[in-house]
């Protein structure tokens, strides 16, 4: 089983892959950029060969690039649309110039907008920047908690946006454990976690996951807030990513862990729980 870290960029791409195998990695997600802010550094030539090199030396991949946080493809706000989506096509350039297999995204938010204005919306917006852009890479949807005016919090929605895309052949998903109890997918029983493989069957189908982020939630059950926590210690508990990280459907999927690194501990720490949770046969 792939299993990795959202790792820091900061010092260059292949001080990243170099920390991926510190941690243990064998998949690994980064920003391309600063993730807060819309401007672009070029990417630096010596920096990304070296990047290649040492994820090929070491196996490790598939390699996840997140977009950058200010990006929104369901933005009412015409400018910052406009905006989103051209900065979604620099994200998608520099996802391949690394080599990186994923671009994992949000589907975005509008405030006071209806779940089908917002799908109509992302959906024209990815419509738009693959054609400006087709794509090598493969692009993951993301599911969301569906904090204040999200979308893409219910698998179906997911779906219908993939279902409106002119080309979907480059289009996958990233599932998210905390994102998806927050918005109310159960996963703290076999039973639970088996209704989830399901549902993504009928919905998007299996064949389109590519990714999961691992990560338990420190709210409640259903309660649309995304707090990221330690595996085992938030509502979703040691049993619950047992059942998931051994259920057939689940476990060939790349494991992306966006777990809070607090101190130096938490990253090994998280790993080990994992790790020991999966009954090897
Ligand atoms: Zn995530
Ligand atoms: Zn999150």
């Amino acid at each position: 089983m792939r299993l990795g870290f959202h790792v820091s960029i900061s010092g260059g791409f292949s001080l990243s892959v170099q920390r991926a195998f510190e941690l243990g990695c064998t998949c690994m997600q980064i920003f391309c950029r600063n993730p807060r802010g819309w401007t672009v550094k070029p990417l630096d030539k010596k920096d990304i060969t070296e990047f290649k090199k040492l994820r090929g030396q070491w196996d490790i991949a598939p390699v996840f690039v997140h977009t950058n946080y200010l990006i929104n493809l369901a933005s009412s706000r015409p400018d910052l649309y406009e905006k989103s989506i051209e900065q979604f096509v620099i994200d998608l350039e520099r996802t391949e110039a690394l080599g990186a297999e994923y671009l994992v995204t949000h589907l975005g938010s509008a405030s006071g907008q209806t779940p089908q204005w917002m799908i109509d919306r992302v959906s024209s917006a990815l419509n738009m920047a693959m054609k400006l852009h087709p794509p090598k890479a493969t692009i993951l949807l993301e599911n969301t908690a569906g904090e204040k005016g999200d979308i893409g919090y219910e698998l179906e929605q997911v779906n219908e946006v993939i279902s409106r895309l002119q080309d979907s052949s480059r289009i996958g998903i990233c599932y998210d454990t905390c994102h998806g109890f927050a918005a109310g997918y159960d996963i703290r029983t076999k039973k639970n976690v088996d209704a989830l493989a399901k549902k993504i069957e009928i919905t998007v189908g299996l064949e389109r996951l590519k990714g999961m982020h691992l990560n338990d939630c420190l709210r409640d059950f259903g309660s649309h807030v995304d707090r990221h926590w330690h595996i085992g210690d938030g509502k979703i508990g040691l049993d619950g990513f047992k059942a998931l990280l051994n259920h057939a459907a689940f476990k060939d999927v790349p494991k992306i862990m966006e777990t809070p690194k607090e101190t130096e501990e938490d990253d090994p720490k998280n790993m080990k729980t994992v790790k020991s949770l999966i009954i090897r046969k």
